[in-house]
């Protein structure tokens, strides 16, 4: 009695076809260069699908320098050959600052987000 039960459970959780409908894959995000997984379903075209719409922290503009002439009065030199860097889409003076935006990571195939957002 007990044999018989066993064999019939092992077939029942073998064969779930819905689970298997979607391919985990891994890949390197083009905007950030973390890795990171995601899901695609072969059922449509190898489309992505459930990612996290935040996982992605970046800033959208350049992290650049200027000299601090352009802060100061004309005639005043103090300082004014120092150049200040910082993003200049938020204005964080920190390279490591996180980032002001976030969106889902993205691989190296597919165009930027701007479509998506
Ligand atoms: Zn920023
Ligand atoms: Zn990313």
């Amino acid at each position: 009695m007990m044999a018989t039960k066993t064999t019939g459970d092992v077939h029942s959780v073998v064969f779930s076809p819905k689970s298997c409908k979607l391919i985990t894959k891994t890949s390197v995000c083009k905007r950030c260069k973390q890795e990171f997984t995601y899901n695609v379903d072969p059922t449509k075209g190898n489309k992505i699908v459930e990612r996290d719409p935040h996982a992605c922290r970046y800033h959208p503009e350049s992290y650049a320098g200027e000299t601090a002439q352009r802060w100061l009065d004309p005639g005043d030199i103090k300082d004014s050959h120092k150049v200040h860097y910082f993003w200049s889409c938020c204005g964080a003076s920190e390279y490591e600052a996180p980032g002001c935006k976030s969106s889902w990571h993205i691989t190296f195939e597919e165009e930027d987000t701007k479509k998506w957002m």
